[in-house]
């Protein structure tokens, strides 16, 4: 595999993906994104004057700009991330969640197939379409049970249901077209890079400022946790090995309420700041009303990964936070960058008008 095309590498996960490229494998990136609010030139610093990577300012909708993209630098294989992905803005806006995700993508899966029925047959045997998407596609859990590949999709927000019309076009357009594709499904990331708008950076970052904690409901909703960079490395693995066609689930084994987040973050941050006004940052914590919809518990079963390719995390998730913390403690620059007035840490998705 010569050269990717990564779409949203400019964002949380996909910047991850790309600075992990760049540093563990040798492969060429043309790193598409939009440089929506969520997608940080900033990000990819670490790359400049790095030959390998070449980054273009677009739409994933935009057909003439895909098309061109693929055939001029004869791409290998293509990864998706670019999305809308925060719950949150899609109960206030859906329509941006739906064009992208779901118009996004198709476009992505038509300009791929036409481009890979032109190839040669060893071009067309070893390209690949990697789509990323989510656990939230299969809706929300009782108290036991985890989400294996075959659980029924059940999305319940404007968010999940976008991702889950997504995952159908790509599982759709290799039943019928025979496009070699590759779906994962993956729990909530942490880690460096994510924007301050979802709980981990959210909170670190007002705990620093002595800002109050919100917490949705009793803050007993649990999510499954996984490190970034044990996501990235999933996905090249999957790209490496997986069989075409197959979804691969991935997560963390690191089921937490809500409330057990912040407060791990907090004793955490308790540590790292000795000097800080605000300790015991707990005490920041402040219930808030519930997310519309906010669905109760996701548990990954990544046992298929796993056992076929060898995939596990490396992180446990106190490992992993302490090294998210410790990153947002020092690149407290890259923070403000990032937050550029747009958006200051306040409340959205309650459906209000
Ligand atoms: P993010 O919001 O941080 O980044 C998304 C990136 O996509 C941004 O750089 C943005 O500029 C870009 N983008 C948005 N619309 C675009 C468009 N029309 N054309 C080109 N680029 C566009 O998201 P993330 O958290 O990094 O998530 C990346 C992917 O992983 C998404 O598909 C998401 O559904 C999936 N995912 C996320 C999580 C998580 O916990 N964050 C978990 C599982 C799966």
């Amino acid at each position: 595999m010569q050269t990717l095309l990564v779409t949203g590498g400019a964002g949380f996960i996909g910047g991850n993906f790309v600075l992990f490229l760049a540093k563990e494998t040798g492969v060429q990136i043309l790193n598409l994104d939009k440089l929506t609010y969520a997608g940080n030139l900033d990000t990819l610093a670490p790359l400049r004057g790095n030959g390998r990577h070449v980054f273009v300012e677009g739409d994933i909708c935009d057909r003439d700009l895909v098309r061109r993209l693929l055939g001029d630098y004869r791409v290998d294989a293509v990864v998706n991330f670019a999305a809308e992905s925060h719950v949150d803005r899609s109960i206030d806006g859906p329509a941006a969640f739906v064009e992208t995700n779901l118009l996004g993508t198709f476009n992505l899966l038509d300009c791929a197939r036409e481009y890979w029925s032109g190839l040669g047959s060893s071009g067309k045997n070893g390209f690949r379409f990697l789509h990323v998407s989510t656990d939230e596609v299969y809706g929300s859990l009782g108290p036991s049970g985890k989400f294996a590949e075959t659980t029924a999709y059940a999305p319940n927000s404007p968010y999940s249901a976008s991702k889950a019309g997504s995952d159908h076009l790509v599982r759709a357009w290799h039943h019928t077209y025979g496009l070699p594709v590759l779906t994962t499904n993956c729990s909530n990331n942490y880690g460096p890079y994510q924007f301050p708008e979802k709980l981990i950076p959210l909170a670190t970052l007002k705990a620093m400022r002595g800002e109050s904690l919100p917490i949705y409901g009793d803050g007993s909703n649990v999510r499954d946790w996984l490190y970034v960079e044990d996501h990235c490395r999933a996905i090249w693995r999957v790209l490496e090995a997986g069989r075409l066609g197959e979804v691969y689930n991935v997560g963390g084994d690191s089921e937490r309420t809500n409330l057990q987040v912040v407060d791990t973050l907090c004793s955490l941050l308790d540590e790292l700041l000795p000097d800080s006004p605000h300790r015991p940052h707990a005490r920041l914590k402040t219930f808030v009303d519930d997310r519309p919809g906010h669905d109760k518990r996701y548990a990954i079963d990544a046992h298929k990964l796993q056992s076929e390719l060898g995939w596990g995390p490396r992180e446990s998730f106190e490992s992993g936070l302490r090294k998210t913390l410790t990153w947002y403690l020092e690149n407290q620059a890259w923070c403000r960058r990032v937050m550029d007035g747009s958006y200051r840490g306040e409340r959205l998705g309650t459906a209000n008008e």
